[in-house]
């Protein structure tokens, strides 16, 4: 099923928004090496409870995620289970997605942090990732499709040999976290779902440095790399307004 959510839905759908920019915003200016996974998710946590929201990925799924946020370091795509044992070192790259929901209404989005100096090609990877998911939102307006979305971020970066993750996808978003449509990362123009006023949608390119193989680890969660090769994630919560589409978790003053 699609939702199509009205103006005043729309104003939910943002305040929900603006709690991730604020998480985001914190862990950009705290992260560094020496602090565990578990450090980054509880700064999270923290954030979204101060504003009685609730961390829509905690206990969700089968086995229950033990997590508010999806903390993946380097080789890992998504899905990471943040830890009190995974100390963050110079040169890792980690993504923190993260999901809340506020008065019914979901927001979720990720980032890919560098800590401290990170190797040239990996802190590429995670800027054209960046990159690639505003090539993608170009399209993400009435009329377009999601095909037009995912070729735009599939033509974008395999221009640079990366790997594009197709197992894993964008989706719909509004009063659940994950629904229709799909939203994958590759596609061809002028194919998939066409997109309509009062949708909202994630794009959430998952790029790899080597291979597009993925394996998921015995923790039943954790998704990275087959080849073990660094991985980058991005993503926004996107409304699709009559204007054009409007990032709800996406701090428009500050470029973040
Ligand atoms: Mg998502």
């Amino acid at each position: 099923m699609i939702e199509i959510l009205n103006a005043e839905e729309f104003e939910l759908m943002k305040a929900s928004g603006k709690i991730l920019q604020e998480v985001f915003k914190v862990i950009r200016d705290e992260i560094k090496p020496g602090m565990s996974t578990h450090d980054v998710d509880k700064i999270a946590y923290n954030i979204i409870r101060s504003h009685d929201a609730i961390p829509s990925f905690l206990n969700f799924g089968t086995p229950p995620f033990p997590g508010t946020i999806c903390a993946s370091v380097n080789e890992a795509v998504v899905h990471g289970i943040p830890r009190k044992t995974k100390i963050l070192q110079e040169g890792d790259i980690l993504s923190v997605d993260v999901g809340c929901v506020l008065e019914g209404y979901q927001a979720d989005a990720c980032r890919t942090y560098l800590v401290g100096e990170v190797a040239p090609e990996v802190a590429d990877l995670v800027k054209r990732t960046e990159e690639s998911f505003f090539k993608g939102l170009e399209f993400a307006k009435e009329g377009c499709r999601t095909g037009d979305i995912g070729n735009a971020v599939q033509t974008y970066c395999e221009s640079f040999g990366y790997g594009v993750v197709r197992e894993l996808e964008g989706h719909g978003i509004g009063t659940t976290m994950h629904q229709d449509p799909s939203v994958p990362n590759f596609g061809k123009p002028g194919h998939g779902c066409k997109l309509r006023k009062g949708m909202a949608i994630c794009i959430e390119p998952m790029i790899t440095l080597g291979s597009r193989e993925i394996e998921m680890l015995p923790d039943q969660w954790t998704i990275v790399t087959q080849d073990g090769k660094p991985a980058s994630h991005y993503e926004n919560t996107i409304l699709i307004t009559e204007d054009g589409p409007y990032m709800t978790t996406y701090d428009y003053e500050e470029g973040f």
